[in-house]
This record gives C-alpha cells, structure tokens and sequence, in this order.
C-alpha cells in the first residue's frame, strides 16, 4: 500500500477513509508540516506587510492614511480597491483661533471653544 507523502484533498481523503490509523497520521502528519512550512509564512507576512504599504500610499493620496492602511492590512488588493473606490477625503478646515481641525457643522471649536 503506497502511503501518502503531500498533503492534497485526494490522498488526505483516501487516508482518512483507510482503516490504517498510521496512514492517516501520516496524513495529517504531512497537512501539519506544509502548514508549519516557515517559506508559507514569511511570504505570507511579507504580503501582509506590502498591502498595508499600498495602502498606505493609496490613504496618502485620498488623505485617508490612517483608513487605507488598515484596509489594506485587512483585505489585500481588495482593500487597495476599496479605498480607491472611496471619495478622496476632504481636509478638515482649521479653526480660526487656534488652527486644529474642526467638524463641519460644529458651532463651537472643540478644542479652544472658540465659535465658529
Ligand atoms: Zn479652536
């Protein structure tokens, strides 16, 4: 009887319908160290860490960092799409009397107090 030696949907099925306890080990054995591979991870991270880059750059643009970035992080490409797809954030405009960033809206400077 050939034992399996990749892990694949085929042989893992076959192994797992095998009466042979050892040849389902041998199974799961060969699933877990294809999982535990340390070239999957590092590409893996290295993916990870260029999509949130991108997304960055992207959040630079839409003046949106902090948004685009995390997007990337958490969807790849498909976060770039989205955060492409989304209206270039407007700056907020600064207060009168004393410059931080106020909300559209707002009667009252939320920092100094000032009205607007
Ligand atoms: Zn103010």
């Amino acid at each position: 009887m050939a034992l399996p030696s990749g892990c694949d949907v085929a042989t893992l099925t076959q192994a797992l319908q095998s009466a042979d306890p050892d040849e389902q080990m041998q199974a799961l054995d060969a699933c877990y160290a294809m999982l535990t591979d340390p070239t999957l991870w590092y590409w893996l991270i290295g993916f990870t860490v260029v999509s949130a880059l991108v997304g960055a750059l992207i959040g630079k643009y839409k003046n949106a960092v902090v948004r685009d970035t995390l997007l990337g992080l958490a969807l790849g490409p498909i976060g770039w799409g989205i955060s492409l797809l989304l209206p270039k954030a407007v700056p907020k405009p600064p207060c009168r009397a004393c410059g931080k960033p106020i909300t559209a809206g707002d009667k009252y400077c939320r920092h100094c107090g000032a009205p607007l």
